[in-house]
């Protein structure tokens, strides 16, 4: 099957008959087939989503289908789908099923999207490369001895490897951009509060967005306009207007100011291909047009830290309510209603969720929350001022989106601070707040795909979009 390439282009083809959503899905699910290796699906809809179809391709007869209709979507395991297994790729969550719909979910389907299945994920989207799920590793499409990013890992795989057109994943220190990055795709995280948490399994609720993979900006710029704006279930929701996005993608006349992060040229963590691929991107939009300049940023070893005491302190508190008596998994024979929690939790979580759940408690107790957790989020409103002030001088920051191409499967898993380090560059956005890209820049020597990450001001996704056009355009 040919994908076509935009949704613009997808539904002149649905609509003249050439082929009709069942017939798509049908394709679909022949690719989830004969690339199950990769491990990217935990659940699969079929008949669910070829029923859909049929309805779908009726209404489109009828001239009354939506404006997402046969777009065939993937969703990451922490996203509620009413009546479907949820597990945040977690034992401890072994046989729930969602009560209600996540917003975003449901607003995809309210404009006839389809829902193809359950992605996978690391446990609790905790994880840099998809290998902490309770269900086993996702392998990556290009390479399957390496590792497809994480934590968003099989929504990323599913999306490169043409078993949906969409995915929707969660963000929260890289898990959309990283995988996309891996992947050679693209991987947006909106601004904080621009899409609703309704539905979504919190790991760090300041930090926490839903996000989107797509191999192209027109549908990624429609989905964000149908998911966003405000909802009465998650009052941290914007009620700021969502714009037409796609309109954006319009104008590619526009020269912008652009800053690049200095540190990203010389860091001897990124890898050599990157700093070229990056220094090439550079050189290219100063031949265009654009100022390019490259600014320091004096908090930018403070950001990782900060991220990592002040997202496993959210974690804790979020995940204890997972204590076999409300949720899924419960420990067999314990003796009383403390071992039960016990067990239940020590047997239910896996190593990565057990350790961030310890360091969240740590820095939130009583001898230590001054010295962690309070110094942490004033350094979090320092490094939101800092890159705000950037941001009033650049329209973007961009910098690569990851230090390495995709790494080897068990690479970093025994040090979790190597594994950190791949956030060292996604973090960013997610601790101030802002949006940010992973557009494909290339790849390296040995056919792995590069990223590039692009920054920009709270709730100026039409200029990302924009923007990210520019770049394409450039290769
Ligand atoms: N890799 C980061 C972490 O483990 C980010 C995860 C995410 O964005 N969900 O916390």
């Amino acid at each position: 099957m040919s994908t076509p390439s935009t949704l613009a282009d997808l539904h002149p083809y649905l609509y003249n008959g050439t082929q009709s959503c069942t017939e798509r899905v049908t394709c679909f699910l022949q690719n989830i087939e004969s690339k199950k290796h990769l491990n990217a699906f935990l659940s699969v809809f079929s008949n669910e989503a070829l029923d859909r179809a049929r309805l779908v391709d009726e209404k489109i007869k009828q001239g009354t289908a939506g404006k997402l209709a046969g777009l065939v979507v993937g969703i990451k395991d922490v996203l509620a789908y009413e009546n479907h297994p949820l597990q945040a790729s977690s034992k401890i969550l072994d046989g729930f099923i969602s009560k209600y719909t996540a917003t975003a979910v449901e607003r995809l389907l309210n404009e006839d999207a389809i829902i193809i299945g359950r992605q996978n994920c690391d446990e609790f989207a905790m994880g840099s490369s998809n290998e902490s799920s309770a269900f086993g590793p996702v392998l990556n499409d290009i390479d399957n001895t390496r590792v497809p990013g994480g934590s968003s890992g099989g929504s990323a795989v599913a999306v490169m490897a043409d078993m949906c057109d969409v995915s929707l994943g969660s963000d929260t220190g890289g898990s959309v951009r990283q995988p996309a990055a891996f992947c050679g795709i693209y991987g947006l995280k909106p601004t904080y509060s621009r899409i609703s948490r309704h539905g979504l399994v919190a790991y760090g609720s300041s930090f926490d967005c839903i996000g989107v993979f797509s191999k192209t900006l027109e549908t990624m710029a429609r989905v964000l306009e149908v998911i966003a704006g405000p909802d009465e279930f998650d009052s941290t929701v914007s009620r700021k207007a969502v714009p037409h996005f796609e309109d954006a993608l319009q104008d590619t006349s526009k020269k912008f100011r652009i800053a690049y992060l200095e540190d990203a040229l010389h860091a001897d963590a990124v890898q050599a291909e990157i700093k070229e691929a990056l220094k090439i991107k550079i050189d290219q939009l100063k031949a265009g047009g654009h100022t390019v300049e490259g600014i320091d940023f004096a908090l930018s070893e403070y950001i990782l830290p900060t991220y990592y005491i002040l997202a496993t302190a959210e974690a804790s508190s979020n995940l204890s309510r997972y204590d076999g008596v409300r949720y899924g998994y419960r420990s067999a024979n314990t003796r009383d209603l403390q071992s039960m929690y016990k067990k239940t939790r020590a047997e239910g979580f896996g190593k990565e969720v057990q350790r961030r759940i310890l360091l969240g408690t740590f820095v939130l107790s009583a001898s230590y929350y001054d010295a962690y957790y309070t110094k942490a989020q004033k350094v979090r409103r320092l490094i939101r001022e800092q890159t705000k002030q950037a941001l009033a001088r650049y329209d973007f920051i961009i910098s690569p989106t990851t230090p390495t191409t995709a790494f080897k499967i068990s690479e970093h898993t025994n040090n979790p601070v190597e594994m950190y380090l791949a956030d060292l560059f996604s973090v960013h956005a997610n601790v101030a707040g802002v949006p940010a890209i992973s557009v494909p820049c290339g790849f390296d020597s040995r056919g792995l795909p590069i990223g590039l990450q692009v920054t920009a001001n709270d709730f100026d996704e039409a200029g990302l979009f924009q923007f990210s056009k520019v770049i394409r355009n450039l290769a």
